[in-house]
């Protein structure tokens, strides 16, 4: 067997076209069938690079010149893009983006799921694709003498200060800086990873998008905070959107942002907001969709794939604090919800309250456990719905829908490679993939959602 040697050398120049773009925003170009990941080159350009690193099957190299710019290659909107790695495309347009999301989607059906011809829709992007985080959770430091609230420069832990995100919501941009100025004035010290030492770690900023409400969580090395009433009063009074005021303590030596204890300082335990006509009590450690409106537009599309009459049962798989089971819930007979949070489970159950919901039950507990028990005992669902971490579905999960057969699968993923995998086994089983919705939760971001739906194929048989 002859060893193929990689056609380019490290340090030489090469002139390339960039062919594609990686899940996390680099280009891809080729020599002779050798692949080259070009940071920060779009697909279709015509550039110049100098090669950094070469690997057996691949090489890195670094963006020298452009000849020919894509078409919808646009200049980063944000002054510190480069350093903060937080987005990684905002050098391709919008437009640009979800074209490239949408490609992203449908390759890899088709190289993972084997998956042809089926209908990958345009992604459902935002009118606004700006400000619409409604969490800032920003590390804070001292340069100085003061303090400055910012983000971990990349592949570093140096603070650097930014008082302005692009895709966060303002006014939680304006609450950060407001609540470290408050906290410098009264002589708080920024927690230093080097020494263990000083007091605030990180200050956290929630929004409730629909109901304007404010939630401030202090991050704390000590329980002690110096000055804790006047920072409270200051807090009170520059900030009137403020209804809760949280401190969150965290002595450990980690990068784990929270700690075990969290106490109410002042105003409500809960923010509250609405997704659609549902209300969800949010606290310092609740999970919350950071992009409320996009999250609105993802449901609403698996609601309609779910095609629900009022008569099925349903069950809701990694249901989080139980925001699609309380959406389908609306349109089903009954929902059952199962996740592997106890916190979660509470908050799910408390949402269920807060609207009056009573048709849905939640189980705490393994997915892929819960619910071949629940199947034992005789719950099955007419419908099933998925929304897995980014490692996808248990195979004894997948399993037991294959033998249960829900007449409808609807496959909420924040992943699609492990989508396509997912989605190949319940083919395999008898599945039938109808179409394939992907969703932008996260603009700017490499991030893509996609919901999908399958249908039993002796469903689509006997139709
Ligand atoms: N559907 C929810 C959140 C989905 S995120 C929403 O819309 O809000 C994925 C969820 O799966 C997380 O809440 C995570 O805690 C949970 N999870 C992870 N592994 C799990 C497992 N094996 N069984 C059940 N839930 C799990």
């Amino acid at each position: 067997m002859t060893v193929l040697q990689p056609p380019v050398q490290k340090n030489n120049y090469y002139d390339v076209t960039v062919e594609d773009l990686t899940h996390d925003g680099a280009g891809v170009a080729k020599i002779s069938g050798y692949p080259i990941f070009v940071s920060n080159a779009l697909p279709q350009e015509a550039i110049k690079i100098k090669i950094t690193k070469v690997k057996k099957g691949y090489a890195f190299g670094r963006l020298e010149e452009i000849y020919q710019p894509s078409p919808y290659r646009v200049d980063a909107p944000c002054p510190i893009y480069k350093q903060c790695g937080g987005c990684q495309l905002q050098h391709l347009s919008y437009e640009g983006q979800l074209l490239a999301k949408q490609k992203q989607v449908q390759d890899v059906l088709e190289r993972i799921g084997h998956l042809k011809d089926i209908p990958v829709h345009p992604v459902l992007g935002m009118e606004e694709p700006w400000r619409y985080r409604n969490k800032a959770q920003v590390p804070v430091g001292e340069r100085e003498g003061g303090l400055i609230a910012g983000f971990y420069q990349q592949r570093s832990h140096e603070i650097i200060e930014m008082k302005d995100c692009l895709i966060q919501q303002e006014t939680n941009d304006r609450v950060v800086q407001k609540v470290k100025g408050i906290c410098e004035t009264h002589g708080v010290r920024s927690y230093n990873e080097k020494s263990h030492r000083g007091t605030l770690r990180h200050i956290m900023a929630r929004y409730g998008l629909v109901t304007g409400e404010t939630m401030v969580v202090l991050i704390t090395r000590t329980a002690d905070l110096p000055n804790k009433k006047q920072i409270i009063e200051d807090i009170t009074t520059a900030l009137p959107e403020v209804k809760s005021i949280v401190q969150n303590v965290n002595p450990q030596k980690t990068n784990v942002i929270f700690g075990e204890e969290t106490k109410v300082l002042w105003g409500e335990e809960y923010i509250y907001d609405f997704i659609g006509d549902i209300k969800f009590a949010i606290s310092a450690r609740s999970f919350y969709q950071v992009n409320p409106d996009q999250t609105k537009v993802l449901y609403d599309k698996a609601l309609e794939y779910a095609g629900l009459t009022g008569e099925e049962t349903v069950i809701d798989a990694y249901c989080g604090i139980g925001t699609i089971s309380l959406f389908l819930a609306q349109k089903a007979q009954k929902v059952y919800g199962v996740e592997i949070v106890p916190e979660a489970i509470e908050d799910a159950n408390r949402n269920a309250k807060l609207n009056g919901i009573q048709n849905v039950e939640f189980g705490v507990g393994e997915a892929e456990v819960v619910i071949p028990n629940w199947y034992k005992d005789g719950i099955t669902a007419d419908v099933l719905v998925v929304d897995p971490p980014r490692k996808g579905c248990d195979e004894a999960l997948l399993q037991t829908i294959i033998e249960m057969k829900p007449k409808k699968v609807v496959y909420v993923s924040c992943n699609p490679g492990t989508l396509a995998r997912d989605l190949r086994v319940l083919e395999d089983g008898g599945y039938q993939t109808v179409e394939v919705q992907p969703v932008d939760m996260f603009p700017h971001t490499n991030h893509v959602e996609v919901v999908s739906q399958m249908i039993l194929k002796e469903e689509a048989g006997s139709r």
